[in-house]
C-alpha cells in the first residue's frame, strides 16, 4: 500500500518493535509483523496483530509484570498465557469496572472473550447472549464481556458473583457489578458498529463464529452487530 504518512513510499513487509505502556506496566515486543515503508520507514500493524498485543498486554498488566522486553510470536496463543496465569492462582482483586473508551479496548476484549468461553464456561454462557458484537478478523462477543476495561475471565467472574450475591440486597453501585444494559446503550452511543441484517455476507460470518462458540447454538432472536 501506499504510506499514509509520506505520502510517497509503498510498504513491503517486514518487522518492528512496539512499546505499549499501561500503568506502571511498560511491554517491548520485538519482531512484530509490519508493513513498512520503503522511504521513511514508518511501521502499519494489522488489526488481527494489534489485537493480539493488546490482549497480550493486558495479561501481562493482570499477571502484575512491570517491565518486559519479548520477541513476538503470533502462535502465542491468549490460552496458554491464560492457563498459565489460572494455575498461578491470581490472587489480585480486579478494579472496579470502567467502560471502555476506545474501540481499541473492545477488539482485545473481543479477542479475550474467544478464550475466554473455553476457559470459563461457567461465568459466560454464548448460547444466552442476545447481542453479538462483530469484529472480522477478530471474532464476536457480547457486550456484558466487551464493554468493560481490560476484561478477563477472573474480572468477569468476579464481578458476576458480586451482581448475584446481593440480588435481593442492596443494589450495588454501577461498576461493582457486570450490566449487560449498561454497556450495550455505551457501545451503541460510541456508534462504533452498526446492525448486521439478515442476508448480509457478514451476518452469517458473524452467526456461524458465536454458533461455534457456543457449541449448543445460537440464541433465539440473537441479533449482530458488525464494527464499522
Ligand atoms: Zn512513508
Amino acid at each position: 500500500m501506499r504510506c499514509v504518512l509520506c505520502r510517497y513510499g509503498e510498504t513491503k513487509p517486514g518487522t518492528g518493535t512496539v512499546t505499549l505502556e499501561r500503568g506502571s506496566t511498560t511491554l517491548v515486543f520485538k519482531g512484530v509483523p509490519a508493513s513498512v515503508c520503503t522511504n521513511c520507514d514508518e511501521r502499519y500493524y494489522d488489526e488481527e496483530v494489534t489485537a493480539h498485543l493488546l490482549a497480550l498486554a493486558a495479561e501481562a498488566v493482570q499477571a502484575g509484570v512491570h517491565v518486559d522486553v519479548r520477541e513476538y510470536r503470533a502462535e502465542q496463543t491468549l490460552e496458554r498465557a491464560t492457563a498459565r496465569q489460572l494455575s498461578n492462582g491470581l490472587r489480585e482483586v480486579p478494579a472496579m469496572l470502567q467502560l471502555v473508551d476506545t474501540v481499541e479496548e473492545v477488539l482485545s476484549n473481543i479477542w479475550t472473550y474467544q478464550t475466554a468461553v473455553r476457559l470459563c464456561p461457567t461465568v459466560v454462557f454464548p448460547s444466552q447472549v442476545r447481542d453479538w458484537y462483530y469484529v472480522p478478523g477478530v471474532g464476536v462477543g457480547p457486550s456484558r464481556f466487551i464493554g468493560y476495561k481490560e476484561m478477563t475471565c477472573e474480572k468477569y467472574e468476579y464481578h458476576k458473583k458480586r451482581n448475584v450475591k446481593a440480588r435481593g440486597k442492596t443494589k450495588p453501585k454501577p461498576g461493582e457489578y457486570i450490566d449487560g444494559g449498561e454497556t450495550e446503550r455505551h457501545i451503541h452511543q460510541k456508534g462504533w458498529f452498526r446492525k448486521l441484517t439478515l442476508g448480509e455476507p457478514s451476518y452469517k460470518q458473524a452467526y456461524d463464529l458465536a454458533k461455534k462458540l457456543a457449541g449448543t447454538g445460537v440464541r433465539n432472536g440473537a441479533k449482530f452487530y458488525i464494527r464499522k
